[in-house]
């Protein structure tokens, strides 16, 4: 089955808004292995709509529209529809009645854009739409399917995942089983040198790698015609991809790396204290994301200067001084003296050069160490790593998370793939 996307919108074709509503619609998709032939982009004009998805017609099993489907007059997705489709539009009570509702709940007046809201084209079945006014429709076109979403991100996704995509994945008649895993500390050609070609020993799958500044994850998409195969081949590659990527593996789904350390500080009943200097809060900032996350963070110390860091951390100045601020002994004192000033029991502590300035020849751009001290001992690491600042910081954060799971969790320090 192949799905053709119309994006629909004078702002989305002038390039001043950037069309998401494409790449959550293909994204999606992929993940139920329905594939996206074509995607096209016009403005709001009767001619121009009605020409795209004629074209999307003569060629894919199913359509995908987005836009102009709002109460202004430049919203003219739906006629354009019905004239190409030859299917005129009908005011629909249950849309009038269900505009009615929404303003009622809402405590506002019933729009006067109600009338042209609830003009459908003849026989669309209607998409509920839980978080707007206008809801989406599913014309069928000789055998295809053609489905209208209103231009809003959040009014579209909702219907997308409410609707759409379940709708199209029964058409489709495969069975579907994704999974997920997360490798930090290593990097995508590196993944695929020791995975080889080991999926294609797994038939109707795809792997996909996805990198970003946490690592790559690994996602997997077992579509076969029927469940015990998606089962058998999801169940196979799963464990075989487990055993490759063991190594560098620190969680699945959606999970996050500060939820794994949350996890695992919970377990123990442990406290952590942080000491940062060049992520500036980041670290504290993501290890308090999650709700309930008093129960293990103590507290954490933004030590910017190399006073503070003598100050509150008890650095020794005269280490600062002989070895500088961005260095392995500096380190190693930060998370030592956060966990002991700060009354925890796991220090952890992050100094380096972000960038864009700053570097020398000995400590260029990205030269960043990471230390955590816990009942164990002190230990610290040094990374070298490149990209912006931003990049550098979001980096440095994530492998000092993943040095306190691996203390934790007993691995050693580091990562390596077999
Ligand atoms: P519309 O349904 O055409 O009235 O669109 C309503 C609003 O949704 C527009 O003002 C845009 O901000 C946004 N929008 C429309 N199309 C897209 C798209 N393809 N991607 C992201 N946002 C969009
Ligand atoms: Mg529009």
């Amino acid at each position: 089955m192949q799905i053709e996307i119309i994006t629909i919108g004078n702002e989305v074709l002038s390039g001043r808004t950037l069309d998401t509503n494409f790449a959550q619609i293909a994204r999606a998709l992929e993940e139920v292995s329905i594939q996206v032939g074509w995607h096209s982009t016009v403005g709001d004009t009767v001619e121009r709509i009605g020409e795209a998805l004629r074209t999307a017609l003569g060629r894919a099993d199913g359509v995908i529209m987005t836009g102009g489907l709002g109460p202004t007059p430049d919203d003219v997705t739906r006629k354009a529809v019905a004239t190409l489709l030859g299917r005129p539009l009908q005011l629909n009570e249950r849309v009038v009645e269900s505009i009615r509702a929404r303003a009622r709940q809402l405590n506002r007046k019933l729009p006067a854009s109600v009338e042209t809201m609830a003009l459908i084209p003849f026989g669309a079945t209607l998409l509920e739409n839980p978080v707007g006014t206008a809801p989406g429709l599913l014309i069928e076109h000789q055998g295809r399917a053609v489905f209208l979403m209103p231009g809003v991100p959040q009014e579209m996704e909702a219907i997308l995942r409410d609707s759409v995509v379940p709708m199209l994945r029964d058409r489709s008649g495969l069975k579907v089983v994704t999974f997920t895993l997360r490798t930090s500390g290593t990097y995508e050609s590196k993944l695929q040198e020791h995975i080889g070609n080991l999926p294609q020993q797994w038939p109707y799958a795809s792997l996909a790698y996805l990198p970003s500044y946490f690592g790559v994850d690994l996602r997997v998409t077992v579509a076969a015609p029927d469940s015990a195969e998606t089962v058998r081949v999801a169940e196979k590659a799963y464990a075989e991809l487990r055993a490759v990527a063991d190594p560098v593996l620190y969680a699945e789904g959606a999970m996050a790396m500060e939820d794994v350390v949350a996890a695992r500080l919970l377990e123990r009943r442990l406290k952590i204290a942080v000491a940062e200097s060049c992520t500036g809060g980041l670290l504290a900032k993501r290890l308090t994301d999650t709700p309930g996350s008093s129960r293990y963070f103590e507290r954490g110390y933004v030590t910017y200067s190399n006073e503070s860091k003598t100050e509150l951390l008890g650095v020794a100045a005269a280490d600062i001084a002989a070895h500088g601020a961005v260095s392995e002994t500096v380190a190693l004192q930060m998370a030592r003296g956060a966990a002991e000033r700060g009354r925890a029991d796991v220090g952890v502590a992050i100094t380096g050069v972000a960038g864009p300035e700053g570097g020398t020849v000995d400590k260029p751009v990205g030269t960043v160490f990471v230390a955590v001290h816990d009942a164990n001992g002190t230990v610290a690491r040094l990374l070298k790593m490149s990209g912006s600042r931003a990049a550098i910081r979001e980096r440095a954060t994530q492998t000092a998370l993943d040095m306190v799971r691996r203390r934790l969790e007993g691995l050693p320090l580091e990562g390596r793939l077999e």
